[in-house]
């Protein structure tokens, strides 16, 4: 069984107003995270030997501030530890600003072969309200940047619902990164409820500083931005989500199947199965420390830097799993599913039942193997989950 491997690069030059993320702005112990890196990966490597890796991907944070001679040396050892499948898929998240073709094409030669970029918005004024450190020209330079370095597949991050953002502003930058060519797309929502916890921009709009477009405009945001990306030619695969033919995030997939995720670095999470052929035996979700210093200092010692792990037992896992089928287009075939977690025939009975309201509701369909959620029914797709899963 394959898995992925998730490396965290938790830096960033300052901090985006509306971001939870873990991230610091301290200085970034380019040579000290690449050891830690290293001895996290021997001390894990024993419970994954003999398995290959289908996918890397940096994420942060902001990987593209990592010293390229020290990502190189991390790279490496991941290389000479894990073995990768052929073709495998690795990603670097980039920053704009952070990014030129030199240095991209020192990530292309350390083995990356997929960038995502954060871009957010073409606008100036709203980059700047966002407390994002860069402009839309260089995310521009950003984009050239990385088809001069050779990334043959490029996705752009946009996020719309933004303060001060209309419909059309949304379109704009929607249309603006089109233009760039772009083999991926991810156009999330902001968000500022539920987040772990507050940021700057949270607190403005509780207290009436900052206002966002209200719920209506953002869904038809939502809406127009996932027609628009249609007819440019990139498939909605889930949600927030869309490609050209054969640049899906395999990686991403791997967390919306219930794949195996290997998580290394300060504020990494792991997930394991208990038996790689047996979901319904279920697994284990691990966090590591997300201090620095305490991430740092423990496998100086030889210790793992876990500071949380969770027991995931079959029936967690199949609702999970059913949930986050939700979210692809594709959606879920629940014979097959239900045959993974082993799960009864009479729960089976009882999720085929819950499902006929939401078809006759146009929220659900079903090709008589598969679920899925109607283009209507994917903005609503935790409720629908929940009604099924009941
Ligand atoms: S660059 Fe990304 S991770 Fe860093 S603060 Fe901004 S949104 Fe958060």
């Amino acid at each position: 069984m394959s898995f992925g491997l998730y490396l965290h690069f938790p830096f960033c030059r300052s901090k985006c107003r509306y971001c939870d993320f873990f991230s610091l702005t301290d200085a970034v112990p380019h040579e000290a995270y690449a050891r830690a890196i290293e001895r996290e990966c021997r001390l894990r490597e024993p419970s994954w030997r003999g398995r290959l890796a289908q996918s890397l991907y940096l994420g942060g944070g902001t990987p593209t501030l990592w010293d390229v001679s020290a990502l190189r040396r991390a790279m490496d050892e991941l290389r000479a530890r894990l073995p990768f499948a052929p073709a495998a898929e690795w990603t670097i998240e980039a920053n704009p600003g952070t990014v030129d073709a030199p240095l991209l094409a020192a990530c292309r030669s350390a083995g990356f072969n997929r960038l995502s970029i954060g871009v957010q918005s073409f606008d100036d004024a709203i980059l700047s309200s966002l407390g994002r450190v860069h402009s839309a020209q260089q995310a521009i330079e950003a984009t050239a940047a990385a088809r001069e370095a050779g990334f043959e597949s490029l996705s752009l991050d946009l996020i719309h619902g933004l303060p001060g953002q209309t419909l059309e502003g949304a379109l704009a930058d929607l249309d603006m990164a089109l233009s760039l060519g772009p083999d991926h797309l991810s156009l999330y929502e902001l968000m500022v409820d539920h987040l772990e916890s507050e940021t700057p921009l949270s607190r403005d709009v509780a207290s009436g500083a900052v206002r966002l477009p209200d719920e209506d405009e953002v869904f038809e945001m939502g809406r127009a931005l996932a027609c628009r990306a249609a007819q440019a030619g990139l498939t909605r695969y889930e949600i927030s989500n869309f490609a050209r033919a054969g640049h899906d995030s395999r990686h991403n997939q791997l967390y919306w199947t219930g794949g195996e995720y290997l998580g290394l670095g300060c504020g990494a999470v792991g997930f394991a199965l208990d038996d790689p052929g047996d979901p319904a035996r279920g697994g284990r979700r691990w966090q590591n420390a997300r201090d620095m210093g305490r991430y740092l200092s423990a496998l100086k010692r030889g210790e793992l830097p876990e500071t949380s792990s969770e027991r995931l037992d079959g029936k967690t896992l199949f609702e999970e799993f059913v949930m986050l089928g939700l979210r692809q287009c594709a959606g879920v075939d629940l014979a097959e599913a239900c045959a993974r977690f082993q799960v009864s025939r009479c729960r089976r009975e009882a999720i085929q039942a819950r499902a006929l309201p939401l078809v006759q509701e146009g929220l659900l369909q079903s090709d008589g193997t598969r679920i899925l959620a109607t283009r209507a029914g994917l903005d609503l797709h935790t409720s629908i989950a929940l009604r099924l899963l009941g």
